[in-house]
């Protein structure tokens, strides 16, 4: 098995396991129609995909061989043992895409991308991989100079992808954990309670919870935000300038970043 055989294999689980959970133990009734949200959010994620493959083919990966192959980066330079390595890779990789999201959240050019992984009405598993094609070329080459400046080896960088991936799609889907499961993970781990909260229609809400693995970045850099003012049941999801299907299609949410109008940017 090739390491995109497992890559694909890890995602089409973890995929399948999160639409089953979220039909059998959903925790928010849905606006927008499933089919048609999934036909869109899995639209965006191919043209992502090719786009990534066209334009920056095994991007990440190539770039920790190469840091690997000329000594660049700290990690390259300090020589730690591997686990050690592994270990220290992941968490600052971790910490490097909570710091990129915390910004295209407070710069206005950045957050007209981004407002399309905000703009979906409900929040699920698909919400994900739901992300402007520009904003995921942008993120790729911000990852590419982090990989360099901190040399992480090609194996740390393969299960960074791998780990990030799933709990992309954990962190979005629309299940119910028991409470104390979620209190439990929310100790270290981002869980998909926390991560609704982020996807709140009111302004406060949307910036706060950040993190995208690690729930220890919100909690030691002030973002955390225990729960929303709403129960999780009835948090309005998107942003309060798109609440109907029409102004979310595919075609509109690929040209959204050129409307001016929109929601303020929103504070730091
Ligand atoms: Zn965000
Ligand atoms: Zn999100």
């Amino acid at each position: 098995m090739t390491v995109d055989q497992i890559r694909l294999s890890i995602f089409l689980g973890v995929l399948g396991a999160m639409l089953v959970l979220e039909s059998l133990i959903p925790r928010h009734a849905t606006v927008d129609s499933k089919p048609r949200r999934l036909a869109i959010n899995f639209s965006l994620t191919g043209i992502n995909v090719l786009l990534i493959r066209g334009l920056l083919g095994g991007a990440a990966v190539g770039t920790a061989h190469f840091a690997g192959q000329h000594g660049w980066g700290l990690l390259n330079y300090l020589q730690w043992p591997a686990a050690v390595e592994m270990a220290a890779g992941i968490i600052f990789l971790d910490l490097m895409i909570y710091l990129q999201h915390v910004v295209v959240h407070m710069i206005p050019f950045f957050w007209r991308f981004h407002r399309v992984h905000h703009s979906d009405l409900d929040l699920d598993v698909s919400t994900g991989f739901r992300f402007h094609p520009v904003e995921i070329l942008g993120s790729m080459i911000y990852k590419m100079g982090v990989i360099a400046a901190i040399g992480p080896s090609v194996l740390t960088v393969v299960v960074f992808e791998a780990v990030l991936s799933s709990m992309a799609l954990f962190t979005h889907s629309n299940i119910k954990l028991p409470l104390g499961l979620d209190r439990a993970l929310r100790w270290l781990f981002v869980t998909p309670d926390m991560h609704r909260v982020h996807h709140s229609v009111e302004v406060d809400e949307t910036n706060s919870n950040y993190g995208f693995n690690l729930s220890l970045w919100d909690r030691f850099l002030g973002t955390y935000n225990a729960d929303a003012r709403k129960p999780q049941p009835e948090i309005v999801i998107g942003l309060s300038q798109y609440r109907a299907p029409e102004q979310v299609s595919l075609v509109k949410l690929v040209m959204m970043p050129l409307h001016r109008t929109g929601q303020a940017p929103p504070a730091p």
